[in-house]
């Protein structure tokens, strides 16, 4: 812990921190270090961990990277943090992240972008999105470990980006409870890890009914780190042909055959297999993510919580709540809710929404027909290019921006467990990661697979 806060000092560059919380951490140390003498010691005794902004952690500020939230302190902390607590972790503080999860670049936040520890002739790349601090500080050694977000990729591609694990469990694995929402029936929790190993210590803490979280699963958690034997022998492994997007860099591609090889030289047998609605994957989520996102945002009137905007002669509550989200709300957010308040309306309802609702509903009957075939595992690149510069693509049009996820959306639309696992270099010298996608509850399964990768 002490060499974690003091390299956080140093690391102020990164931006990976936005709230510091030295004094909590030196007091759960100590009492970790009480806990260790007393030869009591459960699984994350004394690990200092970053907390991403947008877990509610009791009285400490949780803003989830927006100035709407300014100045908010929860009375309560989420079923997460309190899991990992419980399970002797150390908080050195609050992680960046795009406001309310939202982009794949550490770009929207209130408190500025994260930056990538890893670097091409000194120009600045981002640690990617959301949970970009998360990844930028496990990657840059100021922490062990960090809890992440994933609604469409953002546990997923920041990894790939700063070459760590990063998994995004089974929807209901892990409580969302205290976690703030973005989009309630896309969003898990997780762990962002140097290892897998580490990555399943980590959610062994963090998963577990939660009466809580209504979609919370109740059935058993199994041992993670137990299902890590490195023996895949006879599993079968799917090589999805829709991934194979044209114009493919020939690196990706290059890196992809090499994972499938690793599998199969451990005895998996590879399969190619289709996915026919993938093409139709991001479309479906940039209409059900921001519908969802436009409702969950509609708590913030300036009443209940953060920030309130000042208010001029004559000014009503309507002006209240316009100024205070005109102000509050960065562009990316107010984007958002105003897709997301569109495809909802009432004239565009069956034409939008409920057809994204049907394309998901295909989108998850295809990944069930595969597993039902007898697949174990998929293997695909986790992003369609390293990490690219800051600045780069949060200039254009936010569209290139979205198609950033095209290989992690599908995992959240069908509810399934994904991980992304450092698979090499790329030309440049940056981490490239490959994602491993597994059937519902198997995270043991998908684990013991990016173990074999790792
Ligand atoms: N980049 C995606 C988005 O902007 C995914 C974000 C996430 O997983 N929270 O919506």
């Amino acid at each position: 812990t002490g060499a974690c806060l003091s390299a956080i000092e140093k690391a102020g560059a990164l931006n990976a921190f936005v709230h510091h919380t030295p004094e909590i951490a030196q007091e759960q140390a100590a009492a970790a270090d009480q806990r260790l003498k007393a030869g009591d010691a459960p699984a994350l005794c004394g690990i200092p961990l970053g907390i991403k902004d947008l877990f509610c952690t009791r009285g400490v500020p949780s803003q989830a990277a927006s100035g709407i939230l300014e100045g908010f302190r929860p009375e309560y902390e989420s079923t997460v943090t309190r899991q990992l607590f419980a399970s002797g972790a150390v908080m050195l503080g609050k992680l960046n992240m795009d406001e309310f999860a939202m982009g794949s670049s550490n770009e929207t936040s209130v408190y500025g972008n994260a930056v990538n520890p890893w670097k091409v002739d000194d120009r600045l790349l981002t640690p990617g999105g959301s949970s970009g601090g998360s990844a930028a500080a496990v990657a840059g050694d100021l922490c062990l470990g960090a809890t992440g977000t994933d609604t469409g990729g953002s546990i997923r591609q920041p990894a790939a980006f700063t070459g760590i694990v990063g998994i995004k469990p089974t929807y209901g694995r892990c409580s969302r409870w205290g976690i703030v929402a973005f989009a309630s029936s896309l969003d898990q929790a997780g762990p962002m890890t140097k290892t897998v190993r580490d990555a399943a210590i980590m959610l062994q803490a963090m998963a577990g009914h939660d009466p809580m979280d209504s979609t919370s699963a109740d059935i058993p958690v199994p041992d993670f780190e137990a299902a890590l034997t490195g023996d895949i022998r006879g599993k079968k492994i799917g090589i999805p042909r829709e991934y194979r997007m044209e114009g493919m860099p020939a690196e990706i591609e290059k890196l992809w055959a090499d994972g499938a090889a690793m599998l199969r030289d451990a005895g998996a047998e590879i399969v190619d297999i289709s996915l026919p609605h993938t093409k139709y994957a991001l479309p479906a989520y940039y209409v059900v993510a921001p519908a969802e996102a436009s409702s969950n945002l509609a708590r913030y009137d300036g009443v209940r919580y953060g920030h309130r905007a000042a208010l001029g002669k004559g000014d009503g509550i309507v002006e209240m709540y316009e100024k205070t989200r005109a102000e509050g709300f960065g562009k990316e957010v107010q984007r958002r809710v105003m897709i997301g308040t569109y495809v909802l309306s009432a004239g565009f309802y069956d034409a939008y929404y409920n057809r994204a609702r049907k394309v998901r509903a295909l989108i998850k009957r295809d990944f069930d027909e595969v597993f039902a075939a007898g697949v174990d595992a998929i293997l695909t690149p986790a992003t369609p290019s390293s990490a690219f510069g800051l600045g780069e693509m949060a200039s254009a049009d936010p569209v290139q921006m979205y198609l950033n996820d095209v290989f992690t959306v599908t995992v959240n639309l069908a509810g399934l467990p994904g991980i992304s696992v450092p698979a090499g270099l790329d030309q440049k010298g940056l981490p490239l990661g490959l994602q491993l996608i597994g059937r519902p509850w198997a995270e043991g399964d998908l684990l013991n697979h990016a173990y074999v990768l790792e």
